[in-house]
């Protein structure tokens, strides 16, 4: 398959090398590589990407999820002229009316947001939002899931994609380091939990619960694996029980699983939340929110003295180009009707994938929640990272690579999101390339 997608696209070939002499490895972030290059796109609007060599898909990355309204959506676009024709692209270094506009839009539809404030990623919300559990806490380690990602600092970058061969026994998961350069620091104070096995989970908590700042967690691991309801209840409770700060990485989830993320979705109140990617309408951003009682612990009124407040800032803190354009599409996904829209159609496609899946026997099913899914190529219960074992990616990385050819694109073993500007014709193109790569893929299947 690998063949014919090189033949299809001499020019992003061509970029590719060229690229690699100036940027290391040829990209801006290791995800974004996959063999044998990565497809260069030159252009985007609505729900469709256009390559290099002419080619174009409907498009289900999204920007890893951030334009849940498409490229170059009007009231995006509307609303960052309008800012630039009143502040330019400054917030002056200073507070302005936007930032409070979106605190109380926030406000709204998260009500665990008791105060905010702002950054310009997801990586910089979980990092700023340990630091404050850990503060407020005076207490030093955290624990994550495996599995789960919170952005690219050392902390987290523990056990986001561990081989088996390291991960060790089941119910206490070693603390793998992600990446090479980050002190054995974080390794000792980062433990790792095991996603939806509750036993575990309380017993690895108590034991460790004078050290432990905070839980971290993706209320679903990559987007798409939902924590079980018990779980998630008995998580905010023992966490309650034992002083430890809840926190939920909600920069995937944020808009996607429910207008008020996760924490709407399970009816569960954490102590802390991040959000990203979509909050920012497609620009930079990043956000922390949560009880009034740990936000304040980076308040500058709170002492005179910098050795107690907890240190925070940002040259592009509170942007307003990202606060305007996150704005507008907060705004226009709550007209009535157009989110449960989106969901309806998610929906449509998921049927017709199962579908065709069965017709052409082919062993995929899809898995998610609202607006955002994967597509696994097994048959297994799936409720965890080692549960993932079990898919088959050869057979995922096949499928991936047809469906590029027959114009959807996704990115090699990632997940699919949906946007407003994925209409019903979208929708019937991706199930027809569907069809025609299980067609091609049943005759391997075995
Ligand atoms: N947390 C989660 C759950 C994410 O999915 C991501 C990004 N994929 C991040 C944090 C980091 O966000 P950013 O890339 O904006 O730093």
């Amino acid at each position: 398959f690998q063949q014919h997608y090189r033949e299809k696209r001499p020019k992003s070939a061509a970029f590719f090398e060229q690229a690699q002499m100036l940027i290391a490895g040829g990209v801006n972030g290791n995800l974004r590589y996959y063999q044998p290059f990565p497809i260069t796109f030159a252009q985007a609007r609505d729900a469709w990407l256009y390559d290099l060599d002419g080619h174009a898909y409907v498009d289900y990355l999204l920007s890893y999820g951030a334009l849940l309204l498409g490229h170059g959506h009007p009231v995006v676009q509307k609303a960052i002229q309008q800012v630039w024709e009143q502040q330019g692209t400054s917030s002056f270094g200073a507070t302005h009316p936007l930032e409070l506009e979106m605190a109380q839009e926030l406000a709204g539809l998260y009500p665990s947001f008791e105060e905010v404030r702002f950054t310009n990623s997801g990586l910089e919300a979980t990092l700023f939002a340990l630091r404050l559990a850990m503060a407020y806490t005076g207490k030093t380690h955290i624990a994550k899931f495996e599995g789960h990602y919170h952005g690219a600092h050392d902390h987290v970058l523990v056990s986001v994609n561990p081989t088996f061969d390291r991960f060790g026994d089941q119910t206490s998961p070693a603390s793998v380091p992600e990446s090479l350069g980050t002190p054995d620091y974080y390794l000792q104070h980062t433990v790792v939990l095991p996603f939806n096995d509750w036993d575990a989970c309380e017993k690895i908590m108590t034991e460790k619960k004078d050290q432990l700042a905070a839980v971290i967690v993706e209320p679903m691991q990559s987007g798409y694996i939902p924590a079980d309801r018990q779980f998630m209840k008995n998580l905010r409770q023992l966490t309650d029980n034992l002083g430890i700060i809840l926190i939920f990485d909600e920069v995937k989830t944020g808009f996607r699983v429910s207008l008020g993320g996760a924490q709407d979705y399970y009816g569960v109140t954490p102590d802390l939340s991040a959000l990203g990617k979509v909050v920012g309408g497609g620009f930079p951003i990043g956000v922390v929110g949560g009880k009034r009682r740990l936000l304040e612990m980076c308040s500058p009124l709170r002492s005179r003295n910098r050795q107690e407040v907890v240190f925070h800032s940002g040259t592009f803190n509170g942007n307003p180009i990202s606060l305007a354009a996150g704005l507008a599409t907060i705004r226009y996904l709550q007209e009535p009707g157009r989110f449960a829209s989106l969901v309806q159609r998610t929906h449509q496609l998921r049927d017709g994938i199962h579908e065709l899946a069965r017709q052409y026997r082919v062993p995929v099913k899809t898995m998610g929640v609202g607006t955002i899914f994967n597509v696994l190529t097994t048959e297994a219960e799936v409720r965890n990272y080692r549960d993932l074992g079990a898919n088959r990616h050869e057979l995922r990385l096949a499928l991936d690579y047809l469906l590029m050819d027959h114009g959807v694109y996704s990115k090699p073993l990632n997940r699919f999101s949906l946007s407003d500007a994925h209409g019903p014709a979208e929708i019937q193109a991706t199930l027809d390339a569907f069809e025609k790569s299980f067609a091609a893929l049943g005759q391997h299947v075995t």
